[in-house]
């Protein structure tokens, strides 16, 4: 059955497939110095925020995304008092890295200022925290602003970026991880939003090469639902710079109180198994020589 002009349609063209949710209207299009940003009016997800094309951000579905990019890596992190997001600029990851009594300190650099502000108009609850003492929003490019960071300064970086295109194409690359390497504090980790398992593995064999190629000494992946993104099946990768990735702080997880919709200590768990396709994957990609 063809679709009428109700939908938007974002093609997965290497993947032979598509996702569409039905609109009521366009309530934004503008193209910043940097990419096309739209915003859609849903009749069932809530407003829709469209980057270059690709769906980012859902009223109905982000909570999962950016709560899995947020309490994961803070969980694992024995004290993450220092934390940086690189892009992120719709603010939902903040939001979420802001619940976290400990964090002392925290500075979102999003190449974008746009984002930010079409989020505050249409996506008002994700930019919440914005106003918190402990925030501090930068807008230029993410390599460019951690190359600069003092070294061992940070205890946790998350990169909550575009996919490999554009702008965000230079946050993949084993320069932008060494910088990240060298600006983290021993026991450090870095999460990157890594994409699909089912339909990016190339990407995470790059990531997970170029992470060690920077000197991280363990890497590992959390798997969780995504509906709007290609497959619907997302993940996120963490690096450490020191630290131990085979646990985390699950009694303080179970005991946070944090106000999550989807993030609690058995997800966190859950997400942590690695399918077996995976897990060979990894294995190979490890492999030393
Ligand atoms: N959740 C989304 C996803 O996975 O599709 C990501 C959302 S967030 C809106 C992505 C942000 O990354 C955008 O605001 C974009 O401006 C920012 N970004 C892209 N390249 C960047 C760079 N080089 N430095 C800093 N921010 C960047």
């Amino acid at each position: 059955m063809a679709l009428d002009d109700n939908w938007f349609s974002e093609i997965h063209e290497g993947a032979g497939s598509a996702f569409s949710l039905r609109i009521r209207a366009k309530l934004h299009e503008e193209q910043s110095p940097f990419q096309k940003i739209e915003v859609y009016d849903t009749t069932d997800w809530g407003h829709l925020m469209v980057i270059d094309g690709c769906t980012m951000v859902s009223g109905r579905d982000n909570f999962i995304y950016h709560e899995m990019m947020a309490h994961p890596a803070l969980f694992t992190h024995p004290s993450p008092g220092q934390v940086a997001i690189i892009g992120g600029g719709d603010c939902g990851t903040l939001r979420e890295v802001l619940r976290h009594p400990e964090v002392a300190h925290v500075v979102q650099v999003d190449i974008d200022e746009r984002v930010t502000r079409v989020s505050e108009q249409y996506f008002p609850e994700l930019c919440e925290a914005n106003d918190d003492p402990r925030a501090e929003l930068l807008f230029i490019d993410g390599i460019r602003w951690i190359e600069d960071v003092t070294p061992g300064s940070l205890d946790v970086i998350i990169v909550d970026s575009t996919d490999p295109v554009g702008p965000g194409e230079v946050l993949f690359t084993p320069a932008f991880y060494g910088a990240c390497h060298r600006a983290l504090a021993e026991g450090g980790l870095v999460v990157q939003q890594s994409e699909s398992p089912l339909l990016h593995m190339p990407l995470l064999e790059r990531m997970y090469r170029s992470l060690a190629e920077a000197g991280f000494d363990d890497a590992r992946s959390l798997f969780f639902p995504l509906p709007i993104y290609p497959s619907g099946w997302w993940s996120a990768t963490i690096g450490t710079r020191g630290g131990d990735l085979t646990g985390f702080r699950s009694e303080a997880a179970a005991t946070s109180g944090l106000q999550t919709r989807y993030y609690n200590a058995g997800i966190h768990r859950a997400a942590l198994a690695q399918p077996e396709f995976f897990r060979l994957a990894v294995q190979d990609w490890m492999r030393p020589g």
